[in-house]
C-alpha cells in the first residue's frame, strides 16, 4: 500500500483537506492540488510528505502540466479523487453565462479535464476515479440551476468512464455528499437553507468532512474492488426520503 499515490483535487480544505489526510494516514503517497496556494501550502505542511501542485483543475494547460509532475515524481498513479467544486446559488433568470460558466469550468470541465490526463498513470496498473457531485446533482432544487445540473453531470460523467475504463482497470464511482459546514456551504447556506436541512435529513444533521472523506477513501480502495459505476449518498438519509418527512416529525 506505501508506493500506492492518490491525487486529490480542491485539497487545501474542506472535503478535499480530509481526504488526502486520510489516505495519508493510510500510508499512500499523497498529491494535493488546489488553485489557492496559500492555503494549499499550509495545509500541505500539515501532511508530511505530501506533494502539493498549485493548479486550476479547469485548465488544460495547468493539468497537463500538473500531471507531468506527478508522472516525474511518482511514475505512477493509482487514485484520482475529482474534488474540487464551486457553488453559486442563483436563479435562472439571474445566471448569466459567465456565472454559468464559472460553475461548469470547474464543478465539470475540471473533472473531464483532470480524468482525460490521468488516464495513461491510472491505466498502466489499474486504479480508480472517484468523483464528488452533491445531493443537488441527485434531485432538483430552487437556485441549482447550474451548480445542480453540473453535479448531475458529475453523476452522469462517471458512469461513462466505468462504462469505458473497466476494460482497463479502471474503476469510478460517485460520492454525493449531503449537506457539510465547509467554506463552500457557509457561504450559499442561509440559516432558512439551514434549517430547511437539519427539517428533510433522517439524521437531522450536518455531515463531517471525515465522514465524506470515509466513503471516498473506501472506494478507492480494494475493499471496493468490485464497485463501479456507483452512486454514493452520504447525506444522513436526505436522498432516501421525499415530501413529508417534517410533517411526520411533529
Ligand atoms: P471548499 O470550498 O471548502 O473546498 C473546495 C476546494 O476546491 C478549495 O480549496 C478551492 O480552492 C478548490 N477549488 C475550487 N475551484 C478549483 C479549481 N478550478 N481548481 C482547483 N481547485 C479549485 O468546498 P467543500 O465543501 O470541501 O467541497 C468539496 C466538494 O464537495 C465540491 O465538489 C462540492 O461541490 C462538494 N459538495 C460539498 C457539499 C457541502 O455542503 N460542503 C455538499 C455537496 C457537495
Amino acid at each position: 500500500m506505501n508506493d500506492t499515490v492518490a491525487l486529490i483535487t480542491g485539497a487545501a480544505r474542506g472535503i478535499g483537506l480530509a481526504t488526502a489526510a486520510l489516505f495519508n494516514a493510510e500510508g499512500r503517497r499523497i498529491v494535493m492540488l488546489d488553485r489557492d496556494t496559500d492555503e494549499l501550502t499550509e495545509a500541505a505542511a500539515t501532511l508530511p510528505g505530501a506533494l502539493a501542485i498549485t493548479c486550476d483543475v479547469s485548465s488544460p494547460q495547468q493539468v497537463a502540466q500538473a500531471i507531468a509532475e506527478v508522472e516525474q515524481t511518482y511514475g505512477r498513479l493509482d487514485i484520482l479523487v475529482n474534488n474540487a467544486g464551486v457553488a453559486d446559488f442563483g436563479p435562472l433568470a439571474e445566471t448569466d453565462f459567465s456565472r454559468w460558466r464559472r460553475v461548469m469550468e470547474t464543478n465539470l470541465d475540471g473533472v473531464f479535464l483532470m480524468s482525460q490526463a490521468c488516464l495513461a498513470l491510472l491505466s498502466a496498473r489499474g486504479g480508480a476515479i472517484v468523483n464528488i457531485a452533491s445531493i443537488s446533482g441527485l434531485r432538483a432544487s430552487t437556485l441549482r440551476i447550474a451548480y445542480g445540473t453540473s453535479k448531475a453531470a458529475v453523476i452522469h460523467l462517471t458512469k461513462q468512464q466505468a462504462a469505458e475504463l473497466g476494460e482497463v482497470g479502471i474503476r469510478a464511482n460517485c460520492v454525493c455528499p449531503g449537506p457539510v459546514d465547509t467554506k463552500l456551504a457557509l457561504a450559499v447556506h442561509s440559516p432558512e437553507i439551514r434549517a430547511a436541512y437539519h427539517d428533510a435529513i433522517p439524521l437531522n444533521r450536518y455531515g463531517t468532512e471525515r465522514e465524506i472523506a470515509d466513503v471516498i477513501c473506501f472506494l478507492a480502495s480494494e475493499r471496493a474492488s468490485y464497485v463501479t459505476g456507483q452512486v454514493v449518498a452520504s447525506d444522513g438519509g436526505f436522498d432516501a426520503t421525499g415530501v413529508g418527512l417534517p410533517a411526520l416529525r411533529g
